[in-house]
C-alpha cells in the first residue's frame, strides 16, 4: 500500500488558543482509517486543514505520487485532485431520482474528458448501476431521494461522492441517527469503498468503529494520544482518563 497522504508537524491556533498541535498522520491508498476524540479534540478541524479550509500555521501536508503541497493549493483545486467530504447532514436533490442524483454526481466527475465520455453513454449506464450497487440502493434506482430514509440519503450522497471518483475520502459521524440494520449497512459500504479509496471516517459511535475493524487514531487536544486497533486504543491508560473516562 502506498502512502497517499502525509502530515507532518501541523499546528493551527484560534486567537491563541491550539487548536491542532504538532498533528501528524499518514493514510495509505486504499486503506480504511478512523478518527475518534473527545468535543473539541480537533478532528474537524482535522479535516478543513486536508481540505484546504483552514490554513496551518506550520506543518506539511503532502499528497499524491508527485508529493504536492496541498497547503498550497485552493479548496477546490485540493477537491479537483480527489478529496471529497460527507458532512454530516445528507445533501441531495430531493426532487431527483436516485438515477438521476447519481448521473448528475457523474457528469460532475472532475477531470477534462469525463463529462463526454459519461454523458448518456452505456458506460455511464453501467457505472450507474456499479455504484448503485456498491452503496446498496439498485432497487430503489427510481425512488424520488426525498422519499428515501435518513440512511438511504446518507448512502445515495456516498454514492455521489464515489461517482467523482475521490482518492481520499472524508465522512463525518456517518452512523449518527441511523438505526442498527442502517449502521450495518454503512460499515458494509465504508468497508467496499476503502477497497479502492482512502476514507477517513470520524465517527462517535464505538460499536460501529469496532464493526469497521480498521486503525484507530484517538485526538485529544490536538494531538495523536493513541493509534492502533480498537482494542489496543482503548486499553491505553491515557486514552481511558481522557476520553473514554469522562
Ligand atoms: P472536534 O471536531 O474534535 O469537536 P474541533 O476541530 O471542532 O474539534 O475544535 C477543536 C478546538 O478548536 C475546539 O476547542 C474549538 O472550540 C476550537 N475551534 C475550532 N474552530 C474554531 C474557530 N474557527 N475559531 C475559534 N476556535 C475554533
Amino acid at each position: 500500500m502506498k502512502t497517499l497522504l502525509e502530515m507532518s508537524g501541523v499546528s493551527v491556533s484560534f486567537d491563541g488558543f491550539k487548536a491542532i498541535n504538532n498533528l501528524s498522520f499518514q493514510i495509505g491508498e486504499p486503506e480504511l482509517r478512523a478518527i475518534i476524540g473527545p468535543n473539541g479534540a480537533g478532528k474537524t478541524t482535522f479535516m478543513d486543514i486536508i481540505t484546504g479550509k483552514t490554513r496551518p500555521d506550520s506543518g506539511t501536508v503532502i499528497y499524491g505520487e508527485k508529493s504536492i503541497s496541498l497547503l498550497k493549493m485552493s479548496e477546490s483545486q485540493i477537491a479537483m485532485a480527489g478529496v471529497g467530504r460527507k458532512f454530516q447532514k445528507p445533501t441531495v436533490f430531493e426532487a431527483q431520482t436516485v438515477r438521476e442524483n447519481l448521473a448528475m454526481a457523474l457528469k460532475n466527475r472532475r477531470g477534462p474528458f469525463d463529462v463526454l465520455l459519461y454523458r448518456k453513454t452505456s458506460r455511464g449506464a453501467k457505472r450507474i448501476e456499479e455504484l448503485a450497487e456498491t452503496i446498496g440502493l439498485t432497487d430503489a434506482l427510481p425512488r424520488i431521494a426525498g422519499e428515501l430514509s435518513h440512511g438511504q440519503k446518507q448512502w445515495l450522497e456516498i454514492g455521489m461522492l464515489l461517482a467523482q471518483d475521490p482518492r481520499l475520502l472524508l465522512v463525518d459521524e456517518p452512523a449518527a441517527g441511523m438505526t442498527p440494520a442502517e449502521r450495518e449497512h454503512t460499515t458494509d459500504l465504508l468497508k467496499r469503498a476503502a477497497k479502492k479509496h482512502a476514507v477517513v471516517v470520524v465517527e462517535h459511535d464505538m460499536e460501529f468503529i469496532r464493526r469497521l475493524d480498521c486503525r484507530v487514531t484517538v485526538l485529544c487536544e490536538g494531538s495523536v494520544l493513541a493509534e492502533g486497533s480498537l482494542d489496543h486504543v482503548t486499553s491505553d491508560p491515557q486514552v481511558i482518563e481522557v476520553y473514554l473516562g469522562r
